[in-house]
This record gives structure tokens, sequence and C-alpha cells, in this order.
């Protein structure tokens, strides 16, 4: 989870929490919680097989960013089919998403802002 300290919010305005970073390098920041063991990061809020949400989620690093959730955006993301095979979690399938068409969701600003859909009330399709 290494980036750029230009990524921080001591330099831009809704940049990463510093708090929850620390510095790797003279160039580079990581999240808290990356560089040790167990790996965990600090923003990381989930029950794992449950549900995950990330506490900054649109004020994550770009390293962050370019992870896309299988089939979130109509693609498959090999990235993250192997971390959850590797937590023994089937992968996500486009039917994982349907959630989202329901009406009280609001498909808009599904992510980066305080209105989020709602969680699924069931767990993720098997494949
Ligand atoms: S997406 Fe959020 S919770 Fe996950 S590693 Fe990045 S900052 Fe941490």
């Amino acid at each position: 989870m290494a980036f750029h300290w230009l990524e921080s919010d001591t330099v831009i305005a809704d940049g990463v929490p510093s708090e929850l970073t620390e510095p790797l390098d003279p160039h580079r920041l990581c999240m808290r919680g990356t560089y040790s063991a167990p790996v965990r990061c600090v923003a990381l809020d989930a029950r794992i097989g449950e549900y995950s949400r990330c506490t900054i989620h649109s004020r994550r690093p770009s390293v962050c960013r370019e992870v896309e959730a299988s089939w979130e955006f109509g693609r498959a993301s090999p990235q993250c089919d192997r971390s959850r095979i590797a937590h023994g979690l089937p992968v996500l399938t486009a039917a994982d998403w349907h959630w989202r068409d329901a009406p009280a969701n609001d498909d808009e600003q599904p992510d980066d802002t305080p209105s989020n859909p709602d969680r699924p009330t069931r767990p993720p399709l098997v494949a």
C-alpha cells in the first residue's frame, strides 16, 4: 500500500488522511497496518466473508483506486479474484452487484459520498 507523499492531506485538500499513514521511505507513505504482520489496513472496516468497506473510500490512495472489485464496473478484476481466493472466498460475479439496482439505492453516488447505498442484506452469491 505504498504511495507518493504528495497524496497526503498535508499536501492536498481531501488527500489521504495523514494520521492513518506512516513513512515508508523518503518519497513514499504507506497505510498504517499494511507493512507489518498481520497485514490489515487501519482504514478497513470488515469481517472477512461478511462485509468490508474502506472508511476513507473517497480519500483512499491511488494504489487502492487502481484495484477494482470484480464486476463492479462490468469486468473481472484478476487482482480482486486472487485476493478473495487467498482468503477462501468465492470470486465475485455480475450478480453480486444487482443489489445496487434496487430503487432505494442512490446509483448516482454509489461510493464516494455520504449517501452510500445500503449494504447488501445477503452474502455474495457463489459463482
Ligand atoms: S482501500 Fe481503504 S481499507 Fe483498503 S487498503 Fe486502501 S485505504 Fe486501506
